[in-house]
């Protein structure tokens, strides 16, 4: 099937221009304007004309954070690649990066088959991992390279989750030491675990268990402390680092900081970070615990930051840190937040949220929502051109987005597991009418009309070397 999209509004990180889209098979191989139907090569019957008119066409977007297969404190995100294929293609979203996260007792190579298990055969979505590193002991490393060379060019660490999930600073040490000599740029959580593990002992002790002392147990002094710890070790080892779900003023400066000496690092921001406060964590009636993550939800003023990052393109990308938990599940902490299951999941509502809270309300142009949604990720790890632009020989993965259609965000229009929408209700301005991945139509207004098991492994070489 070949696909010609007209009169669109292309939209690149660098570009914006009116033109036909044509794409044969799963690439696109012509760009221009005024493309006749009947001049094209193949049968008529089958190309599917999609006329763009008013509307905007995206390179697909990706989201470069994600959970969707996760033991994680106790139980399992609820979420699989079937439902979350489908949330992120109605939001947009044609290629994840999710995050592999192994348990410390796991030999990462197994674990690695295991995540790629849950996703080959279901997913619609096109996909790649970040390898979690939760050990490293001398024996274990030569399956870190061969998991490298069969196409995940990027690793994961915890400065947080202390028992559980960090590394030791002996290991993380020489972590960043080997990806500097493979070229694989080291993703992070930077909050220091001791610090955490302490605040929360002081707070839990003394009967402040409500999902409103999440925040307190883990305030921007921590995650500062956490991303200054890693740039320190990023210079010390050459290694290119990466800071996820980056959430507040202090910890995107230290980030600065750290670049202005030459350290190679990159930050990433999550969606909830951008348009909620510390404020819905403290609701009462356990209703706060919907919106426990880490990084806390912050006071209302690091939002400007994050914008602001954005719009400098000094934070280089929005990710969701999609982790969906139902509210049965966030029953788990009624004794104590500290059994909360983390997470808020916006994997469908990111580009939505980041056009009508940021574009349209003059705070980052249409250019910049692509760089920070789709290019960056695509550059940083090693998948540009093939996705993350709209050029001729790139992956026909098309989000055409009507920015008129006005509506809600709401429950009964998510496909995630999760059985809250944390937005729900707020206003929602412009939708991905028509979604392609590799020339296929997986949505249609809003819709998911896709395929289960058409999503594909993306390969990646490391890129950072
Ligand atoms: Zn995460």
């Amino acid at each position: 099937m070949a696909l010609l999209i007209r009169n669109g509004r292309i939209i690149t990180a660098t570009d914006d221009h009116i033109a036909d889209v044509y794409c044969a098979g799963e690439t696109i191989t012509r760009i221009e304007r005024g493309l006749d139907p009947k001049a094209l090569p193949g049968d008529p019957k089958q190309l599917e004309v999609i006329d763009a008119a008013g509307k905007y066409v995206f390179p697909g977007f990706i989201d470069p954070h994600v959970h969707i297969y996760l033991p994680f404190m106790g139980t399992w995100a609820i979420d699989d690649y079937e439902s979350a294929s489908k949330a992120a293609l109605a939001g947009g979203t044609t290629t994840l990066i999710e995050m592999i996260c192994p348990g410390p007792k796991d030999q990462p190579w197994e674990a690695y088959q295991e995540w790629l298990s849950k996703a080959r055969g279901i997913a619609s979505v096109d996909f790649s991992y970040h390898m979690s590193v939760v050990r490293y002991e001398p024996e274990i490393r030569g399956q870190f390279l061969r998991i490298v060379k069969d196409g995940v060019g990027s690793f994961k660490v915890f400065l947080a989750y202390k028992g559980a999930l960090n590394l030791n600073d002996a290991d993380l040490f020489a972590l960043m030491e080997q990806a500097r000599k493979w070229g694989v740029i080291v993703t992070a959580h930077c909050e220091n675990a001791d610090a955490v593990a302490a605040m929360q002992e002081i707070l839990v002790s003394s009967g402040r268990t409500g999902p409103e002392w999440h925040g307190p147990s883990r305030p921007p002094v921590v995650e500062a402390d956490g991303v200054h710890h890693l740039c320190a070790f990023a210079e010390l080892t050459g290694a290119h680092v990466y800071t996820v779900h980056t959430s507040c003023d202090i910890a995107v400066k230290e980030a600065l900081a750290a670049r202005l000496r030459g350290v190679n690092v990159w930050i990433e921001s999550v969606i909830p970070h951008f348009v909620l406060d510390e404020s819905y964590a403290e609701r009462a009636n356990f209703e706060g615990a919907q919106y426990v993550m880490s990084p806390p939800l912050r006071q209302k003023g690091n939002q400007d930051v994050l914008w602001n990052g954005v719009k400098t393109r000094t934070i280089s990308t929005i990710a969701t840190d999609h982790a969906p938990f139902t509210l049965e599940q966030k029953n788990m902490g009624r004794s104590a937040f500290t059994r909360i299951p983390n997470g808020i999941p916006s994997i469908q509502e990111r580009v939505d949220l980041v056009h009508t809270y940021g574009v349209t309300r003059g705070r980052l142009g249409l250019q910049t929502m692509v760089n920070a949604c789709s290019t960056q990720a695509a550059m940083l790890f090693g998948m540009y051109p093939k996705k993350g632009t709209i050029q001729v020989g790139s992956d026909a993965d098309l989000v055409v987005y009507d920015p008129e259609w006005q509506g809600t965000f709401q429950k009964a229009d998510s496909h995630s597991k999760a059985d809250y929408n944390a937005y729900e209700g707020w206003t929602k301005q412009g939708r991905a009418s028509v979604v392609t991945v590799r020339g296929q139509v997986q949505v249609r207004d809003g819709k998911f009309v896709g395929t289960r098991g058409t999503g594909q492994f993306v390969a990646r070489e490391p890129t950072h070397g």
